[in-house]
């Protein structure tokens, strides 16, 4: 029997799953994860408004791997030994017939005093540690930013820490308390948040002067201090830092065998094939796919990867030409819990429609989506 292998139980490989049983994949289905769940990361920016619990956002994925027949392997992928369709895990060698790697990215940790930074796009436990601090303090300098890796300057996540700024500010005015915290949003670019557009970039800008939010942008960063970010240009004083790093490639990459990117992800080319290895595709955050300078490291892009992923891997299987290629596309919400403005891109279009709307249309996609994962 066919044997597919999935690295990764994220948005990737969890599409990879129902679009490979959706297509009649008959075959034998192994997803590798350090658990059976799934981790809906979009919704992190509600946190600190205590609007989301943990329960709410990592979901258990027994009943859904049961429904599409596929055994789970709790491990993580070590290496690969692609030349004998091999993959290594900390608990045991996989052989595999496919192999889908879908394990998404890592946040670079290379700025000194790192640790005084709450990287807010890492998971539950930073985010609740950031919320708690916030909670706590009575007033002080919040200070907000994000880099990119200078290596591979598309490897960032921009939009969440617009949401997580915008966030904390509506709910420190919904407390009575915006005018006990003086906040500066912070970054190496002059132009943050480019990548969405000229026009948003105006309009994030614009939003920060009306609310009164700071802004230092065009300068390197040096380090953070547990009360200050220190960048070639000055010090922006913090008593609390949400920071979202550059992204880097899966652990494992290096030890895979497969081509990397210069930012260390797992190269791969418009079929989403890792180029010169047989049988092995890549999907989401995991890898550095060709595209425009604006392309996207989303939830969104890796369910369209993964698709794209899916059909070349059931069309090669048959011997017919693995052709089918993902249309890049940038959509999101940039919400503010009471608000919120929809951003698209594509190589045509690209436009922005504020308004509250927007801000129920992300809670019922949240809903929509994870209601393919959940129990019944
Ligand atoms: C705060 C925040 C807000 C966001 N908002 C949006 C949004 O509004 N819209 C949007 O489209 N995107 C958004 N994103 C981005 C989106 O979450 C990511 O692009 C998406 O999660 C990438 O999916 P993925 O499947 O590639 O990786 P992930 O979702 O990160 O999944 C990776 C999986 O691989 C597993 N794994 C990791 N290493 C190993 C290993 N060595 N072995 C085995 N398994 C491994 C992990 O446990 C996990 O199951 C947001 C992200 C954050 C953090």
């Amino acid at each position: 029997m066919t044997h597919v292998v999935i690295v990764g139980s994220g948005f990737a490989g969890c599409t990879a799953i129902r679009k490979l049983r959706k297509a009649g994949f008959a075959g034998q289905i192994t997803l590798v994860s350090p658990r059976p769940e799934f981790f809906y990361f979009p919704s992190l920016i509600w946190v600190p408004c205590g609007c989301r619990t943990e329960q709410d956002l990592r979901i258990d994925l027994t009943a859904f791997l049961e429904r599409q027949r596929v055994a789970h392997h709790a491990a993580r992928a070590t290496g690969l030994r692609p030349a004998d369709n091999v993959l290594l895990t900390d608990r045991g060698e996989i052989v595999y017939d496919w192999l889908l790697v879908a394990s998404g990215g890592r946040y670079l940790r290379k700025l000194p005093g790192i640790e005084h930074a709450h990287i807010v796009c890492e998971g539950w436990e930073t985010v609740k540690r950031f919320s708690d601090r916030l909670h706590g303090l009575e007033s002080g300098h919040l200070a907000f930013g994000f880099a990119s890796n200078p290596k591979e300057p598309a490897a960032m996540r921009g939009g969440p820490i617009f949401e997580f700024l915008f966030g904390v500010d509506t709910l420190l005015r919904k407390q009575g308390r915006r005018d006990h915290f003086q906040i500066t949003f912070f970054s190496p670019a002059p132009k943050p948040g480019a990548r969405l557009g000229e026009k948003a970039v105006q309009r994030l800008l614009g939003r920060m002067n009306k609310l009164g939010i700071e802004t230092h942008l065009g300068h390197r960063l040096k380090r953070f201090e547990p009360d200050r970010v220190v960048t070639e240009g000055g010090e922006v004083p913090a008593d609390l830092i949400a920071f979202i790093p550059g992204m880097t490639g899966p652990d494992f990459a290096a030890e895979s065998g497969l081509p990397l990117s210069e930012g260390g992800f797992f190269q791969a080319d418009e079929t989403c094939r890792s180029p010169g290895a047989k049988n092995v595709y890549i999907a989401g955050d995991a890898g550095s796919f060709p595209g425009p300078e604006w392309r996207p490291k989303q939830a969104h892009m890796a369910d369209l990867q993964a698709e794209t992923a899916v059909r070349n891997m059931l069309a090669a299987m048959q011997g017919r030409p693995a052709e089918h290629r993902f249309k890049t596309e940038l959509i999101c919400i940039i919400d503010s819990v009471d608000s919120g403005v929809l951003v698209y891109r594509d190589p045509r279009r690209n436009f922005q429609l504020p308004g509250k709307p927007f801000h129920w249309a992300k809670v019922f996609y949240e809903k929509a989506y994870l209601r393919q994962y959940a129990n019944p």
